[in-house]
Parts: structure tokens; sequence; C-alpha cells
């Protein structure tokens, strides 16, 4: 899926390049050159997430992360980082062994197929504990196409997911070796970062000598499901000239790829000597690079892509081992310019007639995005999707919804993925700072996940998920409270949320101080707040509300007073002397924060222009 470019199924960067594990291109490893950065090995899940542990549900046992908050309550998130300190060498468990042998002699053992007997699998099962809904429900979803379970037979080490517009917005990320041959353990140390924050799936754009060895690897090592871009591979075989490419070929590299045990395939079906044509008068032309190695296929041979001929045999060798379609958006526009144009749009249907073969063939579908469309046009998009694709899930780049922004196209893209998600799409691919520029390194990998677990999430709260906003309200309730603490910990990452708090306010004794250096203590709303429930708590409410109102006349009836015009009680004296503290620890001996000039200790007070804390 690119964004510009992008990548089938990745989203990529025109061109920029690769992967290292990366929004890399569709290009899969790109070398452009650019020294990877290592990618170590993780540290222990307690070093990101304090207070946290991880659980195992029911005679299933699906994986959740609890976090202890200091009320005593636990919250329980939805977790994809799988087994912690496993053998790189050994992998993972092998949960789903024995489901599968189970169903050893099924023709075609997909998980539509099963839905549509009406049986609900073991997957179906863990689904539903794990998105707190009825198994019936995830196979009814199942049966009629609108969710898939990407979840090959050759993949028993797999936490299964479930990817449709009724469930919890997934993410995706997308790794691959780099151009400068990387280690098998550098490629799983990649894997683990992405799920460490919370993709939900992920997609291997590797290329190279290694390719076999590092997919192996990195299948025996992951709890999510793996996608991969099989034309990336087939090019490699015929030493990157596209003429060489052909069917046989084609199938033959999927089925390597099938027995190794990826779970879904971005396959460019949809590029036609009919819908080519429209691209020549585009702003960015066509920026899937396997769209445009299709595209060549075609025009050098004046004959159909042989993937679009041989679909239906493609689909016959998916069916055996329940291997998902990603419909590819070959022709997806790669600029704003571009958005919801003649090519995008005839494509789309394109691949709306051959989500009705696939499930003819019990094979599971999910169709592939832009890219690049402004906020306007998004709604366009989806609409579109479900009536020509007949409710397949949607599985977007982003959008990204400006082309203003290069260094910043995870929020670009970010503000597009939460639209998109609302809207209904089931997945986004995401998209890091480095977009278009370079090779993303493992900071960038982090930023990219975490905008778009935000995006999801807000997705989520939208659309009305059942449990999406329970830990929205815990965090909110410990904001408020207070609870430093736990705020961090609730939050998506912690580690970064505790070290801005402490850049001002690094005391022990500030964790649990009712106010932050944003507006200091005396500007502290929520501590007003809370002064003012518990006056009114402490007497009669009527009472308690005058008597504030009385104080507030005495001070002039005026929100925001000069600090010296307030007396400090005693509480706030206490207060003061810890900001003053933290300051005193800081470098300068400046007093308080540094936001925009705003904020920070008793600057906070005393600043004349106020701007309003978000919280
Ligand atoms: S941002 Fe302002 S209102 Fe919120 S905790 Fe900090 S000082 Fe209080």
């Amino acid at each position: 899926m690119g964004a510009s470019t992008g990548s089938d199924g990745s989203n990529g960067s025109n061109g920029s390049s690769g992967s290292n594990g990366s929004s890399g291109s569709d290009g899969g490893d790109g070398g452009n050159g650019s020294e990877p950065t290592a990618f170590e090995p993780l540290p222990p899940l307690a070093d990101h997430f304090p207070r946290s542990r991880k659980i195992e549900v029911g005679e299933l046992a699906v994986p959740m992360r609890e976090i202890a908050l200091t009320d005593g309550g636990i919250c329980t998130v939805y977790d994809t980082s799988g087994p912690q300190g496993c053998d790189v060498h050994a992998g993972l468990p092998k949960r789903r062994a024995a489901w599968i042998a189970a169903r050893a002699g099924v023709a075609t053992p997909t998980q539509l197929w099963f839905a549509r007997q009406g049986v609900v699998t073991e997957e179906m099962q863990f689904i539903a504990i794990r998105e707190g809904v009825e198994a019936d429900f995830v196979r009814s979803e199942v049966a009629r196409g609108r969710a898939i379970i990407p979840a090959s037979i050759k993949h028993p080490e797999l936490e299964p997911v479930i990817i449709g517009r009724n469930f919890l917005t997934k993410i995706n990320a997308n790794i691959g070796n780099s151009a400068i041959r990387s280690s098998i353990e550098e490629e799983v140390s990649k894997l683990q970062w992405s799920i460490r924050w919370g993709a939900d799936t992920v997609m291997d754009l590797s290329t190279g000598e290694a390719i076999n060895a590092t997919r192996e690897a990195i299948l025996r090592n992951s709890p999510v499901p793996i996608g991969t871009v099989p034309i990336y591979q087939a090019l490699e075989k015929v030493n990157g000239r596209v003429e060489d490419l052909s069917l046989p070929l084609f199938l033959e590299t999927l089925e390597e790829q099938c027995e190794q045990g990826v779970d879904y395939f971005t396959i460019h079906a949809g590029v036609l000597m009919r819908t080519i044509p429209m691209t020549a008068r585009r702003t960015t032309g066509i920026v899937s690079r396997g769209g445009s190695i299709l595209a060549k296929w075609c025009l050098s041979h004046h004959k159909e892509n042989f993937i679009y001929e041989g679909f239906e045999e493609i689909c016959r060798l998916l069916a055996r081992y329940d291997v998902s379609f990603s419909l590819g958006d070959g022709l997806r526009p790669g600029s704003i310019a571009d958005a919801n144009d003649e090519a995008q749009l005839t494509e789309l249907a394109v691949l709306g007639e051959l989500t009705k073969v696939a499930w003819e063939h019990n094979c599971q579908v999910m169709i592939e995005g832009p890219g690049h469309v402004p906020m306007n046009k998004i709604k366009e998009n989806v609409d579109l999707q479900l009536e020509l694709c007949h409710e397949a899930p949607f599985y977007t780049l982003g959008p990204l919804v400006t082309d203003i922004a290069p260094g910043y196209d995870h929020i670009t893209s970010a503000i597009g993925a939460a639209m998109i998600g609302w809207y209904g799409t089931a997945m986004l691919c995401y998209v890091t700072p480095k977009e278009h520029l370079g090779l993303p390194d493992r900071q960038d990998v982090k930023d990219g996940v975490i905008a778009y677990k935000i995006a999801a999430h807000a997705a989520d709260l939208a659309k009305g998920h059942p449990r999406a906003q329970e830990r929205d309200d815990l965090l909110s309730k410990a904001r408020f409270e207070f609870r430093w603490e736990d705020q961090f910990n609730l939050g998506l990452d912690p580690v970064t949320a505790r070290s801005y708090h402490d850049e001002t306010l690094p005391a022990d004794n500030a964790k649990t101080a009712h106010f932050c250096s944003m507006c200091g203590p005396k500007f502290c709303s929520m501590r007003i707040s809370q002064d003012i429930r518990d006056a009114a708590q402490a007497s009669e409410a009527e009472a308690g509300m005058a008597a504030m109102s009385e104080r507030f006349k005495e001070h002039g009836g005026e929100v925001y007073l000069p600090a010296d015009s307030v007396s400090v009680d005693a509480d706030l004296a206490i207060d003061t002397a810890l900001i003053t503290e933290a300051a005193g620890s800081q470098s300068g001996g400046q007093s308080g924060g540094q936001s925009g000039g705003q904020s920070g200790g008793q600057a906070g007070s005393q600043a004349g222009g106020h701007s309003e804390p978000t919280a």
C-alpha cells in the first residue's frame, strides 16, 4: 500500500528504499546505501511497561497485559508482544499445532470454509476472548467475508488476530533486511520491536540472498500474522528482468512461501492493460513498486497481467494453506493531486470482482487502499470500497492527508488513518517519519507504530467499540486524582510520558503532587476543581460552593491573577517548595518549565499570558 509510493503491502516510499524495520517501500529492501541502525536484543517488557505483567486467559491461553494501578485497580489491555525470552533459533511455542493437526484431511482448511460450515474454530474462540465478543459473531463476520483471520496452517506459532471493521482496528508495521545484509537475529529483533509497541501484523519486505532463511526465522518467531509481497522474490529469481516473470515462476514462489507459513500475500492482480493508460496524466504516475513491475510486464509483452489471468489457479493454491489475499492497489495515488482518480477507482472495481472469485474458492480477502487522500475525499474512498468490494476488509496506508510535511508523515498519515479507521477501515499500515526520505531507524519504527496505535484507538472510540473507552476512563481518572504513576503506566509509552514529566519535576514526591509544571501549582485547574469538590463534600454542597464563590470574588472575580496578588495557603506553600526544589535541580537554575515559555513551576503562575492546559 503505499503512500506515496509505496508499497504494496507495505507502504513504502517512493523509492526511498527499503525497509529496515520500516515503512519501507514496496521496494523492499532497497538499498539506498544508508547504514542500517542496529537492532539489538530487546530489554525486558517491564522496562517499557512498568507495573505490567503478561497473563493468559482461559483454556486457550489468550495473551493479555495487566497494568497494576496504585489504587489497587487493574487495567487489562490487548497485547501483541508474544511470548518473551524465547530462544530465537528454537522459535516460539507452537500453540496452534494441535488445532491444525485435528483438521488434517480437509481439502480447503480455511477459516472462511469452516465459518461457512457453521464451525467455530479454536482461532475464532481465541479471537472472541481477545476482542470481548461472542465466538459466533466472529464466525458470522468471517463467513460473510466482512472479516478475515490471516492464519496459515503452516504458522502454528501464531496468536490469532481478526481484521474486520466490527472489531478493534488493527495496524501493520513493515520490516525487512537491509542493503547491508543484516543477521537473522537482527531481523527477529525488528519484528519483536514492532510488536512490543503494538503492531498487529507485520509485513516482511526482505529481499536478497538470505531471503528464505530470513523469512523462516521471522515466521518461527512471530506471534502475529506475517504478510509478504511475493512478486519481489519472483523478480529476484529472474535477476530483476521484469520481462522474464511468468505465472509458473510466480506460482512456484507462492508455494515456497506458503510452505514456510506466510499468512497473507499482497498480490497485484488489478493492474490491467486497460487501466495502465489511466495513469498517464497523473502527477506521480504509478507509485506502487508491484504495480509498476506488472505494468511494465504487461506493456513489454502486450499481454494481460499474468496474475489476473491466473487468479483462479492462485486461489486454489492459497486455499490449501489458508493464506489470505491482500489484493494490492497497484495503481494507488501517490499524491494528493491523484487521489480518487479514474485509475484508482477502476482498479478498486477490479479488486471487487476478484474478491468474489476468491470467495468462491473459500479464500479470505482484504483490499489494499491508498495512500495520499485529502480529508474531504476519505469517506468517499471507504464508501466506494465497501460497495465495490462487497464489504471485504479495507487495509490502507494512512492515508497522508497532505504532501507538504516530509519528516512528519507519520503525523500527516495518522490523521488520515484515524479518519479512515473511523469510517470503517479494518487495518492501517503504518508510516514512519522517514517516509519518502530514507531508511527508518528504531526510533522511527516506534514513532510510526505509536502514531498508528493512537489513530486506531481513536477510530475504535469513535466507532463505539464496547471496550475501547475503558482505558481512557481509567487514565482520565488517574490524571484527575494526580496518580502520576498510573497516568504514565496506562499510556501507550509510559517511559516517554514519565521522562517528559520528570524533565521539570524529577523528585519522587512530585509523583503525588497536585500539579505539574505546565500550569504550576496556583493555576492547576484540576486541583482547583478538586478543591471545589472537596469543599462541597465537607459541608453542605451549596454552602461549599458559596464559600468558593466568595473566595473567587475576594480575588476580584478574575479567573487568572498575577501571582503576587494571590496568598499562598499551606498546601500550596508545600507544592511551591517542591517545584522550587525541582527547579533548582535544573541546569542554569532557572525555574520551571520550558514548554512554550508558558509553564513551569512558579513561572506557570507568573506568566501573564496563560495558555489553557489540555488536561
Ligand atoms: S497540566 Fe495544568 S491542570 Fe493538568 S495537572 Fe498539570 S498543572 Fe494541573
